[in-house]
């Protein structure tokens, strides 16, 4: 998550300078003309590159978390037999999030929230 906003940024602040360098070109005059339209052109192609991997190849955090909870839960329980541990209300897998690889349940009824550690007793 750190890792893709940092992407953002560096890309965010090539593509800027990139912009800006193509923008002093008229200014700068003709002998600048190459260098700069290069570091421009490629500063944008950088920042663009960037923004492309850390956008496709960024994971969805929340599909993740749904296949992580699917993967631990037991076979033969279902996450909607799930009940609070304080009021014993009926939890639905809306409840259910995993934080740091530790099973979170969030009550919707009674408002507690509590960590499931070792061997769950669904
Ligand atoms: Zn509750």
């Amino acid at each position: 998550m750190v890792g893709r906003i940092i992407g953002y940024v560096v890309a965010a602040i090539l593509i800027f300078f990139g912009v800006l360098y193509l923008w002093s070109i008229p200014a700068a005059g003709p002998d600048q003309l190459v260098p700069r339209l290069i570091v421009g052109v490629i500063s944008l192609a950088i920042g663009v590159v960037i923004i492309w991997v850390v956008r496709t190849r960024g994971p969805a955090p929340v599909q993740q978390i749904t296949q992580q909870i699917d993967l631990e839960m037991p076979g033969e329980i279902s996450v909607d037999k799930l009940k609070c541990q304080s009021c014993g209300g009926e939890l639905s897998k809306d409840d259910v999030s995993l934080v740091q690889g530790a099973v979170m349940i969030s009550c919707p009824y009674c408002g507690s929230t509590y960590q499931i550690t070792e061997e769950p007793k669904w």
